[in-house]
């Protein structure tokens, strides 16, 4: 069953203290992941831990293992490990995010998750981290008259040279241009369709 946490469990998330391994588990409930109290993982935010007497109740609560301390000596899947990885990049994208950012906040290191992220998804983190921003950022150029620059600063690239730049990489044209393009293709088509009912 999980319970509220006490101070000295607190104190020896905040130590890494190995003497309390197996005493507890503490799940994290903005991440749903779950450690061993010495795991090196950054310490999470207070008010979202939960503490399990038992991995067995942590992972029925719907918690999963750290790929890192393997809490109750239970492996996270590479496939699910890609899979978190997945989402923690699609709800953070907007901020300032880096490898290092990524792997303390999927609790690995940085060069096991950058390489088996690039081992199941054929792209590295960072490229899929981009992606996602210029995905967003097409979203934004076709469906709002925001400028370029607060789009920028929208999808985590808030430099409008270093944003050209990158959206230019992935499409061949200058987030300008893009905008420019696509709606007059709309229009064409607009004008396309209303000829055909004619
Ligand atoms: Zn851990």
């Amino acid at each position: 069953m999980s319970r509220k946490i006490t101070d000295e469990q607190w104190k020896a998330i905040i130590e890494n203290n190995k003497e309390y391994d197996d005493q507890f588990f503490y799940a994290v409930k903005t991440t749903k992941v779950f450690c061993r109290p010495s795991c090196k993982s950054r310490v999470p935010n207070y008010n979202n831990v939960t503490i399990f007497d038992r991995a067995e109740d942590a992972l029925q609560a719907g918690y999963r293992p750290c790929k890192r301390c393997k809490p109750g000596g239970y492996h996270l899947p590479d496939e699910e490990w890609v899979w978190q990885i997945e989402t923690f990049i699609k709800e953070n994208y907007t901020t300032h995010l880096t490898l290092r950012v990524i792997a303390e906040g999927c609790h690995g290191s940085p060069f096991h998750l950058h390489r088996v992220f690039k081992n199941r998804k054929g792209m590295t983190p960072i490229e899929y981290l981009q992606r996602k921003r210029i995905e967003k950022a097409m979203k934004y150029l076709l469906e709002t008259n925001w400028s370029i620059r607060r789009i920028g600063e929208l999808i985590g690239l808030p430099n409008p040279s270093h944003f050209a730049t990158l959206f230019k990489k992935y499409t061949k044209q200058t987030p300008r241009e893009f905008r420019k393009r696509k709606r007059s293709e709309v229009l064409i088509d607009e004008h396309l369709l209303w000829n055909d009912k004619a």
